[in-house]
């Protein structure tokens, strides 16, 4: 279906296509691969493959590892699955920007010999130093005037190793008086020895990313080059450099606003901490949002692709709620997924007319509102699980749930009257008993009085035991996510264990990492890194109650 508006890139877009300056359009994603995927880079992702997809262009997912000392393989391997999983297919075009080191060598010695590059003596900071200042031009380098025959000597040399660290660059010629400083003859060489995790040794000068990265993007032909906000102001030393080097059609930037979420940790140094200080079990612990961490706590990629459609493209920057994510989740879950039974703070309920040894197979649908989930057959046995809170000994008004005395339904089964209860000492209810009314069989159609109230329930012989997590905020939300020392304010109680769950038997056994609705009490999924067969790990992906009003 066609859009009812488009997002302001796709106006460029249609523009480019009209005016004959585009024909396909390239997009790509560009992650230096020094850490995981968050879900502001899913944005990225999204916003880049769905633009490709939408006018039957290509997506390529490209590595800029341009910059050596921060970057790991390891990280390559977990951007591309979380790339994958988010369904943005790259195909074969997964590249890497070491792969075009001699390209931009070559680039670089085009701009001399075209004198629009130098080398530069200069330490660092007298570069900062005839640099100037916003209401300062700057002054030219001492060096600027080198010729170019004494440029390309010097700059080959530097590529063989000639000289130390830090004691030459090779700067573009453009101009110190520009009032954007990055137009003022910016570096785009410097010697570092450094090893690279793809080039190894190869090289002692590494290009700067103001540098690499439009010819990166030319390389490949991309069309369309989207980026984040803050490198607007890079955008003239884009276009300089793309038409210095006489690309034959130019790639062109285009900036977005970066997505933010309130009260969430996304910086990779906070992360890290976390990792370190062992509050959070890994990078894809379920309470943080790098892309593996909510695939572990259950998120889908179609929970975030709509996520990305509400919060919008835009050129201003504001956050996006959290609330809206699980708002997403929900909405793509409810009607995709099984509802099962599980209590987590189970209490016995004997049904003292029920036969004692009898099992009773009910027929139960999966989702009344997906007859295509089917059904299952459930335990209905003499002794049951309740959740704890679905029973009170002397309970306010509006409770409509089991007290003494009360009829109830059991979902899925039958109608239950409360006749009594056992405390111990501390006044714990630790036994309930009830009787039950054989007419009263669940799509039997009987008619004769109404209960207000239905609870769940599991089998006491049947039922699975499960461990199941509940989450909440990782940071103190009244407090903010940091204090005045620039510390994380973390909330306590971000993680709860209930190791003593219980979940109906038709997830005896499972390995499948899947979500399901277990009903009344919210989403959930299986833990992929610690459930095992015979003792499952659910982690709630969110409550049912929802605080957000599209
Ligand atoms: P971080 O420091 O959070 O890892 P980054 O910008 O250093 O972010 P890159 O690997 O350089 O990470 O990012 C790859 C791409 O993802 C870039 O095009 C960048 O603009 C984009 N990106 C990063 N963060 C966001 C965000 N919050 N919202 C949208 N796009 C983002
Ligand atoms: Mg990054
Ligand atoms: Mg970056």
């Amino acid at each position: 279906t066609e859009r009812v508006s488009k997002n302001f890139i796709e106006d460029i877009i249609d523009k480019d296509i009209a005016e004959g300056r585009t024909k396909k359009v390239i997009t790509r994603f560009p992650p230096e691969p020094n850490g995981y995927l968050h879900i502001g880079h899913a944005k990225s992702i999204l916003l880049n493959y769905g633009l490709a997809k939408e006018y039957g262009g290509q997506f390529n997912l490209r590595f800029d590892d341009t910059n050596p000392t921060k970057e790991k393989t390891e990280f390559v391997e977990s951007i591309k699955a979380d790339v994958e999983w988010l369904g943005a297919d790259f195909g074969d075009r997964c590249f890497f920007a070491s792969n075009y080191f001699e390209k931009m060598y070559e680039a670089a010695i085009k701009l001399i010999k075209k004198g629009k590059a130098f080398v530069c003596d200069l330490s660092a900071d007298e570069i900062r130093e005839y640099r100037g200042t916003l209401t300062e031009p700057g002054e030219n380098s001492p060096y600027r005037e080198r010729s170019i025959e004494e440029n390309l000597d010097l700059f080959e040399r530097m590529k063989n190793g000639e000289f130390p660290d830090g004691s030459k660059v090779l700067r573009a010629k453009i101009d110190m008086s520009s009032p954007n400083m990055n137009m003022r003859d910016p570096v785009i060489y410097r010697i570092a020895r450094m090893t690279h995790h793809n080039t190894g040794d190869d090289w002692c000068i590494y290009p700067m990313y103001d540098f690499a990265h439009p010819i990166e993007d030319a390389v490949e032909g991309i069309t369309h080059s989207i980026c984040t906000l803050e490198f607007e102001d890079h955008r003239p030393l884009y276009d300089w450099v793309v038409r210095e080097l006489e690309y034959e059609n130019p790639p062109k930037q285009i900036e977005f606003a970066k997505l933010y979420l309130t009260n969430v940790v996304t910086g990779k140094r906070y992360i890290k901490k976390l990792v370190d200080n062992g509050i959070v079990d890994g990078w894809d612990d379920p309470r943080l949002v790098t892309i593996s961490a909510l695939r572990r706590r259950g998120y889908t990629p179609e929970s975030i692709k709509l996520f990305m459609e509400l919060s919008g493209v835009t050129k201003s920057n504001a956050s996006s709620d959290y609330a809206m994510l699980e708002y997403c989740i929900r909405e793509t879950l409810k009607l995709e997924k099984k509802r099962v039974m599980a209590i987590l703070d189970p209490v016995k309920l004997v049904i003292t007319n029920y036969p004692e040894g009898e099992t009773e197979w009910l027929d139960a649908p999966h989702n009344l509102e997906n007859e295509a989930l089917g059904s299952r057959k459930l335990a209905f046995t003499r002794e049951l699980y309740i959740e704890r809170e679905d029973f009170m000994i002397d309970p306010p008004k509006k409770y409509f749930r089991l007290f003494p005395g009360n009829e109830v339904r059991l979902m899925n089964a039958y109608f239950v009257t409360c006749t009594g209860y056992d405390v111990d000492e501390d006044g714990k209810v630790t036994e309930i008993r009830c009787t039950y009314d054989p007419e009263t069989k669940s799509g039997n159609g009987f008619e004769g009085r109404k209960v207000k109230g239905t609870i769940h329930w599991v089998s006491a012989s049947h039922a699975v035991p499960c461990e199941v997590r509940l989450y909440e905020n990782i940071v103190d939300e009244e407090k903010g996510v940091y204090n005045e020392d620039g510390e994380l304010n973390l909330n306590p109680n971000s993680l709860t264990v209930i190791k003593d769950a219980l979940v109906e038997e038709s997830l005896k056994g499972t390995t499948e990492v899947e979500q399901y609705q277990f009903v009344r009490n919210g989403f959930f999924c299986l833990d992929s890194k610690d459930s095992k067969p015979e003792m499952p790990v659910f982690n709630r992906i969110v409550s049912l109650k929802s605080s957000y009003n599209p």
